[in-house]
């Protein structure tokens, strides 16, 4: 799939196409995927459309701790008390779809490793 400035994710932050928001500030946005793949599957994304984790910078640092931060507080939220996991899918050997940075959190089963 190619890179492109503007991704399905945009159309969501902009509100253009819909989807289940469960968290939203300034510089972040989640919202659960529309084909989970665990009782618990919610993405969290930031609003400065980043292409994929490998295009973030030094002055993304404090943007990037935050999206951290975000996925463990959603990931409370969601009630994930029992553990969870973090994915960034990250280019074509990755398995990068959507190229707008997203981290998956997984949760609500106890999950394989490794992943496929
Ligand atoms: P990745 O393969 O890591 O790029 O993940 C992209 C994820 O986006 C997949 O898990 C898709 O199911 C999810 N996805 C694609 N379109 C939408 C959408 N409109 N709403 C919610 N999740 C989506």
């Amino acid at each position: 799939m190619s890179e492109t400035t503007d991704t399905i994710f945009g159309k969501i932050i902009r509100r253009e196409i819909p989807a289940e928001i469960v968290y939203e500030d300034n510089l972040a946005l989640a919202f659960k995927d529309v084909n989970p793949q665990a009782p618990v599957h919610i993405l969290v994304i930031p609003k400065q459309p980043i292409a994929k984790l490998s295009d973030a910078e030094s002055k993304d640092h404090a943007l990037m701790g935050h999206l951290l931060l975000t996925a463990k507080r959603v990931a409370e939220q969601a009630g994930l008390t029992n553990g969870y996991r973090l994915v960034i899918n990250t280019g074509p050997d990755g398995g990068q779809t959507v190229y707008h940075l997203h981290i998956h959190i997984l949760g609500g089963r106890s999950l394989g490793w490794p992943p496929g």
